[in-house]
């Protein structure tokens, strides 16, 4: 059997996804960019290969996506992440859904992709411009308020009495929740109102995008439940999440690796 990867090098984690040949996930790894994008690409390739129990040439096809994908020197060609979260909302959907929007929160931008009936996208917008709409929004205010990113979401939960960020740059948003922490706002509703904020600005996008039912949100932002229910929230709809949202994008590029899109 030969085997298909994807790797999806992100600003913030590089993720590798490998499929076997029926295009099923063989396994998976991620860790974070830092310095070194292309070895941790390959280090994770042979570790993955390696729990398989087969060689990293038994894999046919290498396909790299994402923000640092042209350094990723083991991977034969390149596409790009619009393209990868289209192919990998095919495969991560829940079953019988039919996917029409695909909202991606990563660790430096954020993009809204529409897809046709026939799952090609057909409109998207991007913002990597502004921290604000992204999950380094979420990290800079974490780092404030002493949490970890996988904290957020659990506390957020709790909140009834969200507090309002009203800053849309992630520098003055820093200054709103120290004045914050300074009038003893509890941190559940400081954080409840971190997302809140966070789900506008994706919002905004996503009415620009003319986002349509059914949605899956992958990235990062779809391992923080409290961001899944702000976005749904504002959007007024439900929002599916696939099992792995943060491995969608290095799975599409497997399965354009393995010829499936
Ligand atoms: P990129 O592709 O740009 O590298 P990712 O899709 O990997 O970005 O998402 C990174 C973001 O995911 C981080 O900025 C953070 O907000 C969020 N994140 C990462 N791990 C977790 C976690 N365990 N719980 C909640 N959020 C997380």
């Amino acid at each position: 059997m030969n085997y298909f990867a994807g790797i999806d090098a992100g600003s913030t984690y590089v993720k590798v996804a490998v499929l076997n040949e029926e295009g099923d996930l063989a396994g998976h790894q991620h860790r974070p960019t830092g310095i070194d994008a292309a070895g941790h690409a390959r280090t994770m390739l042979d570790s993955i290969m390696e729990r398989i129990g087969h060689p990293t040439s038994r894999i046919g096809a290498i396909m790299a996506t994402g923000y640092s994908r042209r350094i990723i020197d083991v991977a034969e060609d390149t596409i790009t992440e619009i393209r990868a979260h289209a192919a990998g909302a095919r495969m991560t959907a829940p079953d019988g859904t039919q996917i029409r929007t695909v909202i991606d929160i990563g660790g430096q931008d954020s993009k809204v992709i529409v897809l046709g009936d026939d799952g090609e996208t057909e409109n998207f917008v991007m913002n990597d411009k502004c921290a604000a709409g992204t999950g380094r929004f979420l990290e800079s205010l974490a780092r404030v308020l002493e949490l970890e990113v996988s904290e957020l979401g659990p506390l957020s939960l709790e909140s009834t009495a969200p507090a309002a960020i009203n800053s849309t740059c992630v520098v003055f948003a820093e200054s709103e929740v120290i004045s914050l922490v300074a009038r003893k706002t509890p941190r559940r509703d400081i954080v409840a109102g971190i997302h809140e904020s966070l789900a506008k600005r994706i919002g905004g996008m996503a009415r620009k995008a003319r986002f349509e039912s059914e949605i899956l949100l992958t990235g990062g932002g779809g391992l923080n439940p409290g961001i899944v229910q702000a976005l749904e929230d504002e959007l007024m709809t439900d929002i599916h999440l696939p099992l792995h949202p943060q491995l969608n994008g290095a799975i599409g590029a497997a399965r354009i690796a393995l010829g499936k899109d």
